[in-house]
């Protein structure tokens, strides 16, 4: 069964994904560096709260330091130390200044009651002192204090007290106090000119607030923010988070001021501090986004022409024959290179498949020359063994190529051949060559026929002897030219008898056979009679006629086994074989006899006798060839005709052969 398919990742949301992926360190490290500058950022503002906070302690201290001073030179004059109350109210008038931050002075005794005050006439006031705690602290301490805010009796403003001890004789019974309105302290407040949404805020020693930078109407003789009242009990000065009195989320500062008569707290809200990383965050996000929808889109454009390209290569893989031979539009260096890599397998393949049709071809051609050729081709085996025949010496066999698979070459050869083979079959195998080996072979029917045979041999790498290739050729046509050129060369075409050279031959052989055996062997020679005139008188045909039936006539006259030829013109020689030296005279004489009588008929009706003479000799032991016996004869011969012709003579010496050499 068949997996299940797995649907493949889309490219572009692939490359959407490694955009994505990519993407991440930068991200991280971004976070990374916004959070650390965030708390730089936030470092440097609580800084500067600190140091804010301490320039207005400072300044705060500064304001109660000069009216301190105001007030301490006057306690210190003579006035005061005679008790001299209304030179003292002359003279504290006079240290009032515009532009400092006392506004009135007053001089109050131990009941608390107020002697004078410079907004009034002296001799005028006659109230009580608000605040009394701090006039006690003044007077019984003997220290400089600083009230909280109350509204002076003479006028509906809010003001404070810095009340001074008045030393009189190492006794103190009265206190000078320097009267600063609140709005001072708000004012001095605004010339810090804090940043946006930073509030500062100023309590006494009770924490009720005495100023305030922002909403000051609605806030100021109002207790301090819970925040503000943990900050004065905690001290420390130390930053803290707590909420303002409009319930703001702040980092606050609270520090004392003149040792804890006043508190001055300074805040700086949350979302001043977090804003840079608000606003970084924000610009992060915002990059991020852009990013994230330019990679978005980056992804799909470029997925989209990736894919475009594929298409464009599937378009070329697909396209049989080739269509994509001009530049077509593959923008990617790989695309084109892969491209062209197909291109270029197509042209291979093409021409693989032109060269393997040719091979086809090429190779039907071969087969068909093999199978048909005017030869016999076949192979054996290293055992003799008929691996392969082809169509034509199938046919000359008459066997089809399944009958004769695997037999033994031996199965089709005459018993001769097989004779033959078993010789030779072992020398090719060695030699690896053989050539014009002539066998029978023997056809299906029994019939047999000659063959020559030239065989090579195949081999693998090794030089292992796979098996013989063998090419055959049927030379009966062959061989019985070679035997009808034979006799030809061998026989006298006017008479049919054999000539010169085939008497020689056979004659040497017969020879050197009686020689062996010790057998007496008798040559004739033989010579027509006034040939010349037989020609003259019948002409030359009539001649040749008469040649003919002579040689007949010696034919019938003469044994199987005896041997006749003409050696010349009108001449014959015998042979008689096995006949001694009586009996060879007595056959010379019979041939003579039988053709004196003779009477050869012409075509013309002519009738032309004829007579021969003949000279007989034996061939002798000691004779080196055929031709002494013969020369012996043939002086015979002459001398039958020296005799008067139509006569036999017998050679001299003519005696029976000596023993055998
Ligand atoms: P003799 O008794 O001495 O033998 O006399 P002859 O006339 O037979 O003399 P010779 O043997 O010298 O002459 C042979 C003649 O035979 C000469 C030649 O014209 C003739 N002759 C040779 N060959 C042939 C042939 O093939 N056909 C014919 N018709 N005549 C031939
Ligand atoms: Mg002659
Ligand atoms: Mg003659």
């Amino acid at each position: 069964m068949l997996a299940p398919f797995k649907k493949p990742i889309g490219l572009r949301r692939w490359l959407f994904y490694l955009t994505l992926s990519a993407l991440l360190p930068a991200l991280v490290f971004a976070g990374h560096a916004i959070l650390e500058f965030d708390r730089v950022a936030r470092a440097a503002v609580i800084d500067n709260l600190e140091h804010r906070s301490t320039a207005l302690q400072q300044s705060l201290e500064q304001m109660i330091k000069v009216a301190t001073t105001t007030v301490g030179v006057l306690a210190d004059s003579d006035s005061a130390q005679t008790g001299d109350w209304r030179g003292l109210y002359d003279q504290a008038k006079r240290s009032i200044s515009h532009d400092g931050p006392v506004r009135a002075v007053s001089l109050v005794d131990g009941n608390g009651d107020v002697i004078f005050h410079t907004s009034t006439p002296f001799g005028v006031a006659l109230f009580k002192a608000n605040d009394k705690a701090s006039v006690d602290a003044a007077l019984q301490q003997g220290r400089i204090s600083v009230s909280g805010a109350f509204k002076a009796p003479i006028s509906p403003k809010s003001v404070v007290a810095v009340s001074v001890p008045l030393m009189q004789g190492g006794q103190i019974r009265h206190v000078l106090r320097a009267i600063i309105l609140t709005e001072s302290i708000d004012s001095l407040l605004a010339e810090a000119k804090l940043p946006e949404d930073w509030v500062a805020g100023v309590t006494d020693s009770r924490g009720t607030l005495l100023a305030r930078s922002l909403g000051s109407e609605k806030f100021v003789g109002t207790p301090a923010s819970a925040s503000f009242l943990e900050g004065m009990r905690r001290g420390g000065g130390k930053p803290f988070k707590g909420s303002t009195l409009e319930g703001v989320r702040t980092t606050f500062v609270v520090m004392p001021v003149q040792g804890g008569d006043w508190f001055l707290g300074l805040s700086v809200p949350e979302s001043v501090l977090g804003a840079p990383l608000d606003r970084a965050l924000a610009e992060l996000a915002g990059f991020g986004l852009l990013w994230f929808a330019l990679a978005l889109t980056m992804a799909y454009a470029f997925g989209t022409y990736i894919i475009r390209q594929a298409q464009v290569l599937v378009d070329a893989v697909k396209a049989q024959p080739v269509v994509l031979r001009a530049p077509v539009a593959l923008g990617v260096n790989e695309f084109t290179a892969l491209l062209r890599g197909v291109t270029a397998v197509q042209d291979r393949e093409a021409e693989s498949t032109k060269q393997m049709f040719a091979a086809r071809a090429q190779r039907d051609e071969v087969f068909d020359l093999y199978e048909n050729a005017p030869c016999g081709y076949h192979s054996l085996d290293r055992q003799g063994r008929l691996v392969r025949m082809n169509a034509t010496a199938l046919g000359w066999l008459g066997y089809r190529w399944d009958e004769v698979q695997g037999r033994p070459m031996m199965d089709l050869l005459t018993p001769d051949s097989q004779a033959r083979f078993t010789e030779t079959f072992p020398r090719f195998l060695q030699t690896e060559h053989i050539e014009g080996v002539e066998l029978m072979l023997v056809r299906k029917d029994g019939s047999t026929f000659p063959a020559s045979i030239n065989a090579t041999a195949i081999k693998d790498a090794e030089g292992n002897l796979i098996s013989s290739r063998s090419t055959v050729f049927d030379i009966t046509e062959h061989k019985r030219l070679e035997a009808q050129l034979n006799l030809l060369a061998r026989t006298d075409t006017l008479t049919g008898l054999s000539n010169l050279r085939d008497f020689v031959e056979r004659g040497e052989r017969e020879l050197r056979r009686h020689q062996r055996h010790a057998a007496s062997l008798a040559v004739l020679m033989m010579d027509i009679d006034h040939f010349k005139t037989i020609n003259d008188r019948y002409g030359h045909d009539g001649g040749d006629l008469v040649l003919a039936e002579v040689a007949k006539s010696c034919t019938a006259v003469l044994r199987n086994i005896d041997l006749v030829a003409r050696v010349g013109g009108e001449e014959f020689a015998l042979m008689l074989p096995e006949t001694t030296v009586e009996s060879a005279a007595e056959v010379a004489d019979r041939l003579r006899q039988s053709l004196a009588s003779l009477s050869v008929v012409l075509p013309t009706g002519q009738t032309v006798s004829l007579t021969v003479s003949i000279g007989v000799a034996m061939c002798l032991a000691t004779d080196a060839g055929l031709d002494a016996g013969l020369k012996r004869a043939d002086l015979a011969l002459y001398q039958a005709k020296e005799g008067g012709r139509n006569q036999v003579k017998i050679a001299v010496p003519s005696v029976a052969p000596a023993s055998p050499v």
